[in-house]
């Protein structure tokens, strides 16, 4: 089966991580090598990523990359294992760097490469593909887009900031209006994404943040009409469980752009595909059961499974459970 899920960084490369589960799993019990079952493409945010230092970061990549290469520092939750901070430390004495936003050095060897990579002309989705042959990923990681679409935030008190600045510097405590892709009405899907969503048996939505990992994504113009045209069905993952995100600040980006944090709202503030929307069905959590009939009334087919995702194996069961509904919506 061909799997394309549309992700953000660190709920995102939790719920790849469980696609990856599922598919090895599914691949033991069919007798097959372990990646051999099924093909699982990521359409990854670039919503995240910037410029500091002269090096173009890209967060939710990298999140991804460390993750599936088993490189992650779990005990942090992000950046690399065995990671020193000799370069960081002399950047920020410098002053290059802020004090806020640490790049270890083995994450600054991945920077200066995808940085050199770029400024040498190699094309994003290239760039990726060199990051991602060192080690064996189990999954195929693709950029949204081509084109820098770096977001940016407008706070209620009139600033305009890039978000990483917003969510690692104030930690997400300035009250935000507005959400901005710089320059997103002149940027286009990069080939390979479109490929993903065209020719996939299963579309997934990772329980990324909808506002800031997978909105950049559906902002590009041409991608909300690629998922409509794609002949998969398309599933969701709520990321909140029973009125809460279940990590991290992503309550402040719903609530600056007016959606309760709370899984049906967000399932109706991505629409069903009948209304214009990208969702044909739906996953909550046990806890958010009742908003199911409703939800499937109003054309998102929904389901209540668990949805915490507490290691590789409750990853992989959820995993399951979205690809078992897109199945039933073929
Ligand atoms: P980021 O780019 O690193 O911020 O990560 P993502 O955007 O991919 O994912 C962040 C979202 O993942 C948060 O809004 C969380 O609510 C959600 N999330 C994290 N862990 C879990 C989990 O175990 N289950 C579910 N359903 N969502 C989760
Ligand atoms: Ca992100």
């Amino acid at each position: 089966m061909r799997i394309t899920v549309l992700s953000g960084g660190v709920g995102g490369a939790r719920f790849v991580s469980g696609v990856r589960g599922w598919a090895r799993r599914d691949a033991a019990a069919q007798g097959l090598p372990d990646d051999d079952a099924h093909d699982i493409r990521v359409v990854v945010n670039t919503g995240d990523d910037w410029w500091l230092a002269g090096l173009r970061i890209a967060p939710d990549h990298d999140s991804l990359l460390y993750s599936l290469s088993g490189q992650n520092d779990q005990d942090r939750g992000w950046g690399r294992r065995d990671e020193t901070e000799r370069v960081a430390s002399e950047l920020q004495t410098w002053g290059v760097t802020p004090e806020w936003f640490t790049l270890g050095d083995l994450d600054l060897g991945v920077h200066i490469a995808r940085t050199a990579w770029l400024r040498g002309g190699v094309p994003l989705g290239e760039v990726y593909r060199r990051l991602g042959a060192r080690w064996q990923l189990g999954a195929t990681l693709v950029p949204a887009t081509e084109d820098e679409i770096d977001t940016y935030v407008h706070t209620a008190d009139g600033q305009r900031m890039h978000f990483q600045e917003w969510w690692t510097r104030h930690r997400a405590s300035i009250p935000a209006v507005r959400f901005e892709n710089a320059d997103i009405e002149r940027a286009r899907p990069a080939g390979e994404a479109l490929d993903a969503v065209a020719d996939a048996d299963v579309i997934l939505l990772a329980p990324s943040n909808p506002v800031v990992s997978i909105g950049p994504i559906l902002g590009i113009p041409g991608m909300r009409d690629a998922l409509r045209a794609a002949s998969a069905p398309v599933v969701g993952v709520a990321p909140v469980i029973g009125g809460r995100v279940v990590r991290g600040m992503a309550d402040a980006c719903l609530t600056a752009i007016g959606v309760d944090t709370d899984a049906a709202a967000i399932a109706r503030h991505y629409r069903t595909r009948h209304a214009g929307g990208v969702l044909d069905g739906w996953l909550v959590a046990e806890e958010d059961a009742a908003s199911v009939a409703g939800l499937t009334a109003d054309g998102i087919a929904s389901r209540a499974v668990p949805l915490w995702m507490r290691d590789a194996d409750t990853s992989a069961t959820l995993a399951g459970d979205a690809i078992a509904l897109a199945q039933n919506l073929r």
